[in-house]
């Protein structure tokens, strides 16, 4: 257990040459790897012979990167009875000792960083800085865990009487599955089962099905770092298929799950029905999604205040949940605001990831460009079209320029619901307390930002802004581990906070001995 507080590992400086060269080097190299096929991985051993769907580019869809078998049914099975038996000897190995795999597995992943980079740039369309944090924040979530389990471990409480001995403690759950999303494939991948590891679970990992190469470079690393087998699986496949059988299962214990509302739903109720056989009452985490906004203050730095809008509504093409997709700005900046913002989104280069100098990449696939799309038509028609980035001179791949429309009303569906795209929503407020009230009116609660220097206005602020992380007057994306603990409430989920204090308590139960001696 290490003193002081933690230390977040720092995310690559590209402005150096040479930290250039080393990710030049490695697109080259998976480059040169592209068309292999990924099995799924079950009880320590690959799984061939099961279907396999390719996985592409998507700034380059005709690119096939490689070849995923895809498990079915029958290898979902497998994988709960692997992990049911590994969980057996797993829960009662010493805490330390299962933060020492994690920390082998941090230690790979900082060897392998410009690799992994590399295959997140080419399988999610992410920036070189965006991929480079994706894998910063995975090493810190393997730290921060296993430190975690050792003070929870540390601090685990006896109470010695004349005549009895009392103590009270933790152990594993059982087997738990992780649902991990596109957006952020390694880190919230990393974040959910290296929780659940560190915590005595046993894992079946089924990633997104655009973000499962990613994965599947992961289970390479548990694998390095020692887990033993089927403590850890890799079960790449159809989230509708083996999602919910996974989800129903009588022997499964926990669900993590990061993604959309729709499916958190669909989740919780599927987990809340006894099943024939179980045991047990599941537990589900759910991180959903967002609708979050910033404020615009009158005495806002406007400098600040553009950049930091910028990057929270487009960067990673406004593809996190921690995005901000509506911008309320106070009546008397709020022209001057717009202007500067449009020039300042003008300003930014899309195009394929692989290339530095490009901010923003295409949107995830097919399915997401066809609906972002149509959400901007039909918002056209409503709203004032301020500004929406050109992209027609990229022949390929799934980009959408970034889109701003001004004058939505407040309850206009494009300020209420989610669209996981790079399209902001402009919302004109008479004054601080009415911007507060339109910041508050939605479902969700997840991010929220001020950009202001009033001290009067940030402290009402935190009173009064009903969302699970705030931030003033700095971006509300790029959360970092034990800093900025993340995740929100209201329909935005259920769960306390990744990267955390209280995080790995959900993963536990909570066991009292008292001997009478
Ligand atoms: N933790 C991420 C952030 O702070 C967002 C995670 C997500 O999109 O699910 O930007």
């Amino acid at each position: 257990l290490t003193s002081g507080p933690f230390q977040n590992v720092p995310d690559r400086d590209f402005t150096i040459g040479s930290e250039r060269e080393k990710l030049s080097t490695a697109l080259a190299q998976v480059r040169s790897q592209f068309g292999q096929t990924f099995w799924p991985v079950v009880g320590g051993q690959a799984r061939t012979g099961v279907p396999t769907a390719p996985s592409t580019d998507p700034a380059a869809p005709g690119t096939i990167l490689a070849l995923v078998g895809h498990a079915g049914v029958d290898l979902a099975e497998a994988a709960v009875q692997a992990a049911e038996a590994a969980f057996k000897s797993w829960y009662k190995t010493s805490a330390a000792g299962r933060a020492a795999l994690l920390e082998r597995v941090a230690e790979l992943m900082a060897a392998q960083r410009s690799t992994l980079t590399a295959w997140i740039v080419y399988e999610t369309g992410k920036a070189w800085r965006e991929a480079d944090a994706d894998v910063s924040e995975a090493i810190d979530f393997c730290r921060y865990y296993g430190e975690q389990m050792l003070r929870l471990e540390a601090t685990a409480q006896r109470r010695d009487l004349p005549g009895e001995t009392n103590a009270y403690y933790y152990r594993g759950r059982g087997v738990a599955v992780v649902i991990a999303p596109w957006n952020f494939p390694l880190a919230i991948l990393t974040g959910m089962t290296a929780a659940a590891l560190v915590t005595g679970n046993a894992v079946i990992m089924k990633p997104a099905e655009q973000s499962s190469i990613i994965a599947a470079q992961l289970m390479r690393l548990f694998e390095q770092a020692g887990f033993p087998a089927g403590v850890v699986n890799y079960l790449p496949g159809k989230g509708s298929t083996i999602g919910a059988y996974l989800v129903q299962h009588p022997r499964v214990h926990l669900i993590a799950f990061t993604g959309s509302l729709e499916v958190g739903q669909r989740i919780l109720t599927e987990a809340s029905i006894v099943r024939p056989g179980q045991r047990h009452l599941k537990r589900v985490i759910a991180e959903l999604g967002g609708k979050n906004a910033i404020i615009i203050d009158s005495d806002a730095d406007l400098d600040q205040a553009v950049l930091g809008v910028v990057q929270s509504a487009f960067g990673y093409s406004g593809q996190k949940c921690s995005a901000c997709s509506r911008l309320i700005v106070i009546e008397s900046i709020h022209d001057a605001f717009i202007e500067r913002l449009v020039e300042a989104t003008r300003s930014l280069r899309i195009g394929h990831p692989k290339e530095p100098g490009n901010y923003t990449g295409p949107v995830i696939g097919r399915d997401a460009y066809e609906r972002i799309n149509a959400t901007i038509e039909a918002a056209a028609r409503q709203h004032r079209l301020v500004y929406r980035g050109d992209v027609s001179e990229l022949q390929d791949g799934y980009f959408i320029g970034p889109t701003i429309f001004a004058d939505v009303e407040p309850e206009a569906a494009l300020a209420q619901e989610e669209i996981f795209g790079p399209v902001l929503a402009v919302i004109k407020a008479r004054n601080f307390d009415r911007a507060l009230e339109i910041a508050n009116g939605t479902n969700f609660a997840l991010t929220g930002g001020l950009f202001s220097r009033s001290p009067r206005h940030i402290v009402e602020a935190q009173q009064r802004f009903e969302c699970g992380n705030l931030y003033i007057n700095r971006k509300i994306t790029a959360a970092l581990v034990d800093r900025q603990p993340f995740g929100g409430f209201r329909l935005s989920g259920i769960g306390s906070k990744a990267g955390g204090p209280d995080y790995l308590l959900q993963f536990l139960e909570p066991v009292t001995v008292s001997e009478n001696i």
